[in-house]
């Protein structure tokens, strides 16, 4: 199938790119309706839209010969919200124009603006860039809009997210009143609408995509665990899906470092894209993707907004993003251009309504799964070093000379383990996850004779169990497993005890590192008990010496102790 176009050259370039057809923007913009009209359009990253203004602007751009028309001054302008997306803009814009003779100049921050200038100077026909880069060269001279047939706004939303708006009204006035103006923006906002109703008129709105559903290429996946599990959650999930690339969302700079670090040190390929990072760090980052030398992006909202890696089909939000529209900006980096793609949310188990309610008010239908487990991984990895090693190899010379050399020296069957263990070792560690770890033994226990009592946020609503809370309350509060007492399970909250000498320093740690992040907060508890009186246990919980349960004595005389697991 070829690409129809009315434009015969960009046909070609599409052609040779490989395109067979249009993706539905691309359609939509090509029907006669939308021809020489201004355009309103929802449309999210991956789904052709760059292709997509780049046909659409192509009736203002080329002569009847289908070349571009000779013009002294920028013909289209195009506005983006971040170097990265301005540079892939152009790079794409460049490959489809590059047979019309089209010229096409970058304009953004964090690059020499002399050089810039002179390429401007030089004459261009499609000019591409930051908002705050081209008003720049607008105002000294350099950006002559005086003869603009097109202006394009792509991702509209995060310009005005990001404080554009000025310049982008700056941009837009320095250009004649019979411009098209095409507006592409993955949610459509009151500010979008205001200013598309500003700058447009009568304008066809396109939307290809239901933009509240989300993107219809990525499956989506929660997974409610315990707030000390997560990291353990993202390494098996990272083992499991074995993605080409993946890209981890952190909610700020120092969780990216630390996350970035704890990975690096496990043995996977990893690079960190953060506020913290110079462009040239960046530029180094996002290239090591691209070759492969790295698999695994550890990244936050801003820092990771516009990136475009082909390849991409594994999202993990790390920590649950803002709201439903980071949550569909994040997701969006995968399950580009009709490729499939996972998006992950890892929720903290305190945090598993909140989450629910912002899947349901998007619409976002999500399967809600627990995470890999070790062995998961294992029979995983087994399937794909059993497909690997039985794909027949074209062997080269030197590797025939290996293989008999070892195959004189030693059986079949050695080679075999031999090449199985080698595969093996490359593979980073799975991790057991706290839930499939035994539960804290009970047990009377010595130091407990003056303990401060505490309450924390997660009840048997939030599937609190002494399993996850216990490391959760010595990571938080820097004590170890024989300084945290009996710990009470209540409905919406749970109790535990501290030795008293050690009480103050343990909420100090406590205050220090708490994080919004988990939505867990320990507090002291005002009256220093266990809480509200049990209910009375049932005949059989009586019996059961093992389970764990709350004090049954108001007076705590016989009061039963976690132990650490195995004493
Ligand atoms: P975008 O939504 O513009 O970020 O595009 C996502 C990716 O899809 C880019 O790498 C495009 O080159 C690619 N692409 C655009 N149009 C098509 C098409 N018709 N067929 C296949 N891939 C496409």
């Amino acid at each position: 199938m070829t690409f129809q176009t009315p434009f015969s050259l960009l046909g070609d370039a599409l052609a040779a790119r490989g395109y067979s057809a249009p993706t539905a923007v691309q359609a939509a913009v090509l029907e006669d309706e939308a021809l020489g009209r201004d355009l309103i359009v929802s449309a999210q990253t991956g789904s052709g839209k760059t292709v997509a203004f780049g046909l659409a602007m192509a009736p203002e751009m080329l002569g009847t010969d289908g070349k571009i028309l000779p013009a002294r001054t920028p013909l289209a302008l195009v506005i983006a919200p971040t170097r990265e997306l301005a540079m892939q803009v152009s790079r794409e814009l460049s490959w489809l124009y590059e047979p019309t003779g089209a010229r096409v100049v970058t304009c953004v921050g964090g690059m020499d603006p002399m050089r810039e200038r002179r390429a401007l100077n030089g004459g261009a026909q499609i000019v591409v860039g930051t908002p705050g880069r081209l008003r720049d060269h607008l105002e000294r001279g350099a950006l002559d809009l005086t003869g603009l047939a097109v202006a394009v706004l792509d991702e509209a939303d995060e310009m005005l997210d990001m404080g554009f708006r000025e310049d982008l009204e700056e941009l837009l006035d320095a250009t004649p009143d019979g411009r098209r103006t095409l507006l592409f923006s993955a949610t459509m906002p009151k500010p979008i609408v205001a200013l598309a109703k500003r700058y447009q008129s009568n304008a066809l709105r396109i939307s290809t995509a239901d933009a509240s559903s989300g993107h219809g290429d990525i499956a989506y996946q929660a997974m409610a665990i315990a707030p000390a599990d997560i990291e353990n959650a993202v390494v098996n999930l990272l083992r499991f899906h074995e993605a080409e690339t993946a890209i981890l969302f952190c909610a700020t700079r120092d969780n990216v470092r630390h996350l970035h670090s704890s990975l690096t040190e496990r043995g996977f390929a990893v690079v960190a894209l953060s506020g913290e990072h110079s462009q040239n760090e960046r530029n180094h980052a996002l290239q090591a993707l691209r070759d492969r030398r790295a698999r695994v992006c550890v990244a936050t909202d801003v820092a990771a907004r516009g990136i475009d890696l082909p390849g991409l089909s594994l999202v993990i939000h790390v920590e649950v993003p803002r709201d439903a529209e980071t949550l569909q900006h994040r997701s969006g980096r995968t399950g580009r251009a009709g490729k499939k793609g996972t998006a992950i949310l890892l929720v903290p188990y305190p945090r598993r309504r909140r989450v629910e309610g912002m899947l349901r008010g998007a619409k976002i239908p999500a399967e809600w799964l627990s995470p890999p487990t070790a062995d998961e991984i294992r029979a995983a990895d087994s399937e794909r070093l059993l497909s690997t090693l039985l794909t027949p190899v074209e062997p080269s010379e030197a590797d025939t000379a290996i293989a008999q050399r070892l195959l004189a020296e030693r059986s079949p069957e050695d080679i075999a383990l031999a090449l199985v263990q080698a595969y093996r070792t490359r593979l980073p560690e799975p991790e057991e996850l706290l839930a499939s770890e035994a539960p804290p033994q009970q047990g009377p226990r010595p130091g407990f004779e003056a303990s401060t009592w505490f309450r924390i946020n997660v009840g048997r609503r939030h599937n609190a169990d002494p399993r996850w809370l216990l490391p959760l309350l010595c990571r938080r509060g820097h004590v170890s497993r024989s300084e945290i007492g009996a710990i009470r399970i209540l409905g919406n909250e749970s109790r535990f005890e501290v030795p008293t000498p050690i009480a103050a320093r343990f909420l100090a740690a406590v205050r220090r590192t708490a994080s919004e992040d988990d939505g867990v907060e320990i507090i002291l508890a005002e009256d220093n008990s266990p809480g509200e009186a049990p209910r009375k246990p049932h005949r059989g919980q009586e019996r059961d010496a093992k389970r764990p349960g709350p004090p049954r004595d108001r007076n705590f005389k016989h009061r039963k102790r976690m132990n650490k697991p195995n004493g």
